[in-house]
């Protein structure tokens, strides 16, 4: 039913019987919600009552399962994407003197996990059809320091893997996937994940399409480099816990270099285990409503839809649309005339480079793309119960504000 009860009858010419502009909005409409249900409440008590609260069995499984459903050698659980990202680049050897190339076209963690290990972020611009980076203006960004492309998949799009590879292959650069927003994507027939670069990773904060609350996996086909990164994440402790607990004979531990504190707890694998349960179901639903969103919003001739190139499937972590020209108002105009509608809205991806701690003239005249698509983006309502009567009144607002 449409939210307040009545479905109009009045149907655009793109086929949807949309609900009656009059119809009363009672509750606010988010952009995103996290689904979490009863199975996932289970999970925790049963953790809880275990006894085992931190990483342990529920931690394990969780990485195995998650293994098997993207098609990769190896996950390791970590607290977040962004130590999970700190993590990845450490493990390549990234360190101070460093540059690490990626997107200012970012949320803000992408170049806080660069600096982190001391090394320097270097911006590319975006292609403003995909908000990915361009490969095109990479090579131009290479110096002697370089050591990394920290390529991201925004909002859950693929990025031109097999383009930025083959620049990376040349200059003898490692690639690291901020896969933070791309749980479900695919490449070229492949899921993201089964790693294209050295390492991909993944968040489950309650904004991305799987969640934990917090969480991330590093997901990698390299045994050596797995072992490594489960050592640091946990102290760089010689011995987990699970097997001194486990061990018949007493087992001490040492610490051969200075690690972190990074684990994930047996509390939020048991939850991403249901969740990962239900991934499916989440990828279907994204993907119906999303292509009903650009069914209906392609007659606009003032908003770019998204664009899904041919080799990759979208999971639409975030559904992003773009204010062209001819358009009467402002990007935060529309967004404040929505949210009067009770439907809200959020600003394009952040560009990394305009806040405090990355600004300078340079990245403000090196990045057009970036700051237009920064400047005239939005991300539109899109999550798992999102109803199509939902749907139909944020389309309907959208064909009513171009008036
Ligand atoms: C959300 C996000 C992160 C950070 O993930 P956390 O799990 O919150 O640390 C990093 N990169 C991108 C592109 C993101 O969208």
């Amino acid at each position: 039913m449409a939210r307040g009860g009545q479905v109009g009858d009045r149907g655009y010419s793109w086929g949807c019987k949309v609900s009656a502009l009059s119809s009363p909005i009672t509750t606010t409409i988010p952009v995103a919600r996290p689904f979490i249900g009863a199975e996932e409440e289970q999970a925790v008590i049963d953790v809880l009552r275990s006894g085992w609260v931190t990483q342990g069995p529920r931690v394990s499984e969780f990485e195995e399962k998650f293994s098997s459903y993207i098609g990769c050698d190896h996950s390791v659980a970590v607290s977040s994407c962004t130590t999970a990202l700190h993590l990845a680049l450490l493990a390549s050897g990234v360190g101070p003197g460093d540059e690490v190339i990626c997107p200012s076209l970012s949320f803000i963690a992408t170049a806080n996990s660069i600096v982190h290990t001391g090394a320097l972020p270097i911006f590319g611009d975006i292609d403003p059809s995909t908000f990915n980076l361009d490969p095109l203006r990479i090579e131009e960004l290479i110096t002697p320091r370089t050591k990394a492309i920290l390529v991201v998949h925004q909002i859950g799009l693929p990025a031109d893997m097999n383009r930025l590879l083959a620049i990376a292959d040349k200059h003898g650069l490692v690639v690291i996937e901020d896969a933070a927003c791309a749980i479900g994507s695919e490449y070229d027939g492949n899921l993201i994940g089964k790693p294209l670069g050295k390492m991909a990773c993944f968040s489950f904060h309650p904004r991305k399409i799987l969640t934990t609350g917090e969480g991330g996996m590093i997901t990698t086909s390299d045994p050596v480099l797995a072992e490594k990164l489960r050592r640091r994440r946990q102290h760089a402790m010689s011995l987990s816990d699970v097997v001194r607990h486990n061990a018949k004979q007493i087992a001490s531990e040492t610490y051969d270099e200075v690690g972190f504190n990074f684990r994930m707890t047996d509390m939020q694998a048991a939850i991403g285990i249901t969740q990962l349960g239900r991934l499916g179901d989440f990828l279907q639903r994204r993907r119906y409503l999303a292509m009903r969103y650009t069914k209906a919003l392609l007659p606009l001739s003032w908003l770019q839809v998204p664009f899904v190139p041919s080799n990759c499937h979208h999971n639409y972590q975030s559904y992003m649309v773009r204010l062209l020209d001819g358009f009467a108002l402002k990007r935060d105009a529309l967004m404040q005339k929505l949210l009067e509608k009770k439907i809200s809205t959020r600003r394009a991806i952040m560009a990394i480079h305009r806040e405090l701690p990355y600004r300078s003239p340079h990245w403000n005249d090196s990045l057009p793309q970036t700051n237009l698509v920064s400047d005239t983006g939005l991300i539109l309502p899109l999550f798992h119960q999102m109803t199509d009567a939902d749907q139909d009144y944020v389309i309907e607002s959208l064909y009513a504000l171009q008036a």
